[in-house]
């Protein structure tokens, strides 16, 4: 049986992580997340996990030769597709994946690299819907916001944006993306093989997009 491979690509904030894991839950395809294996590690305090964490913290990319060696992992797992999310992110792990489906995969194998498309003044605009009192309490002005506008529930108080290192690190992330992820686009582009899906819409409408598109490739996702 053929296998589907679709690399998700997007800014931080795009949502991509979120579209990856309803993709897999649908067609029961396999997640490749880089970040969450990462993340697995940091918590179970592996040899690696402490190498990870120190460029998790920063925002800054995990050195190339530790990934490979998960993502190999990864593709040894028995099933029909597989979802990569957070790889590859520079020109280099593009040509290290290359390589790496030139060996694992088979001729009619097909690979297409799916783009959740946000830019960045909405990336900051999501960014920018947190909002915190000085008592601790903390809001998202979409998902959790506070009964009346501009002030906290518990205590009253004024709310502020936080201008913490936080955001500062989520920037630092969108220029790294749009500088040296962004790029390895024009690669599946060249060859047809990049879907375009408009990640400014409600996370439900994302996902039937993401849907049409794959059944249009005429995929036996089910
Ligand atoms: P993500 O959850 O994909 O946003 O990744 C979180 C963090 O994990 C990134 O900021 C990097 O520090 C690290 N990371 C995840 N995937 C990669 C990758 N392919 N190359 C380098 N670092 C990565």
């Amino acid at each position: 049986m053929s296998k589907t491979i679709i690399i998700f690509f997007g800014p931080p904030g795009s949502g991509k992580g979120t579209q990856a894991e309803m993709l897999a839950k649908k067609t029961e395809w396999k997640k490749i997340s880089t970040g969450d294996l990462f993340r697995a590690e940091i918590a179970d305090r592996t040899k690696l996990g402490k190498l990870a964490d120190k460029y998790l913290k920063v925002g800054k990319l995990v050195p190339d030769k530790v990934i490979l060696t998960l993502v190999e992992q990864g593709l040894k797992q028995k099933t029909s597709g597989f979802i990569f999310d957070g790889f590859p992110r520079n020109r280099r792990q593009l040509n290290d994946l290359l390589t790496i489906f030139k060996k694992a995969l088979k001729k009619n194998d097909r690979v297409y690299a799916l783009e959740v498309a946000v830019s960045d003044k909405e990336v900051k605009q999501r960014l920018g819907q947190r909002r915190v009192c000085a008592c601790g309490k903390v809001y998202h002005l979409v998902y959790n916001p506070p009964i009346n506008q501009g002030v906290c529930d518990i205590c009253g108080g004024k709310l502020f944006t936080r201008n913490d290192d936080k955001v500062k690190v989520i920037i630092y992330r969108l220029k790294i993306y749009r500088k040296v992820g962004e790029p390895i686009l024009n690669y599946w582009q060249k060859f047809g093989k990049l879907i375009k899906i408009n990640g400014e819409q409600p996370i439900s409408k994302i996902h039937n997009d993401i849907m049409e598109k794959l059944k249009q490739l005429k995929h036996d996702y089910h």
